[in-house]
């Protein structure tokens, strides 16, 4: 990838089989403050010339695109997908990718079968919710001191700590298996032996990409979970991670996060009182 992109992934949804991309941007690469459009390029070829899929509606505030051009549909195996950013009318491309790079189309196929087959386990046996992914770049939060150059107010009503405005954006739905704790099995040992441990694991699909401190949170309970650093790949198709289990941690029912309002989802304000007080999730049946 390019100094500026660390990642690009053209996937199909199992559920709507809309092509969605989803990009990535090295920490750093760009300020923090920064506002840049994105535009989706698809090509035949890498000499061939780019078709700018969104060329009157740059992606703006979020790294991820969902193509719903029908025209698409039929030839997203063969074309490759790049994505250009546009920061102060400077463009920067990404290098090309294709989907499933390199693999045969037998093996595509099974691959996408497998992420279904993932998906609908996982909507049935897992529990409903979503990802916040915490923003890494835009505009700052009026609680960061501009000289001192601080991350924001960890209890920050409108950054909540991230010291951007809004902090996070909402990725896409996202069923998740609650695994008991233990699931991570090393465990930190320290002069009075195994530490006990609160955390959970979450399990999910390994599309969108999760990332440490991104906030899981079930659509029933209201509950959140912040991601941790642990992960571990459960289910893989070759080297393509299909299903990945993240440790996880339950916010304290005190965190400014339950603030963040998801009533655009259908998820009401979680109630304080009620998030240590009810049983775990249930599973859907
Ligand atoms: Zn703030």
């Amino acid at each position: 990838m390019s100094d500026v992109f660390s990642s690009v992934v053209p996937v199909v949804d199992p559920t709507s089989n809309l092509v969605v991309v989803y990009w990535d941007l090295y920490p750093g690469a760009i300020a923090r403050d920064a506002d840049p459009d994105f535009y989706v390029e698809v090509a035949r070829s890498v000499d061939a010339t780019w078709t700018r899929l969104n060329p009157t509606n740059p992606v703006n505030g979020v790294c991820q695109y969902v193509d719903d051009d029908e025209e698409l549909k039929g030839c997203k195996w063969q074309v490759l997908f790049r994505i250009v950013m546009d920061l102060n009318s400077v463009e920067t491309a990404s290098d090309p990718v294709g989907m499933y790079e390199a693999g045969l189309r037998q093996e595509r196929l099974l691959l996408a079968e497998l992420e279904r087959r993932a998906y609908v386990g996982l909507n049935s046996s897992g529990v409903h919710g979503y990802f916040l992914h915490k923003k890494d770049f835009g505009t700052a939060c009026s609680c960061v001191d501009p000289d001192l150059d601080t991350p924001g107010i960890p209890n920050c009503p409108d950054c909540f700590g991230t010291g951007l405005e809004g902090g996070y954006y909402l990725k896409v739905e996202s069923a998740a298996r609650l695994l008991e704790p233990g699931t991570f099995s090393r465990k930190e040992t320290g002069m009075l032996g195994v530490e006990a441990s609160d955390d959970i694991a979450l399990e999910a699909l390994c599309h969108p990409r999760v990332f440490p401190d991104d906030v899981w949170v079930s659509r029933d309970s209201g509950k959140m979970y912040r991601i941790g650093n642990q992960t571990q790949i459960s289910a893989a198709f070759r080297d393509m991670p299909i299903l990945l289990q993240m440790k996880a941690t339950l916010l304290d029912p005190s965190d400014i996060m339950y603030t963040f309002d998801l009533s655009d989802y259908g998820i009401p304000l979680a109630d304080n009182d009620q998030i240590l007080l009810t049983e775990d999730d249930e599973e859907i049946t």
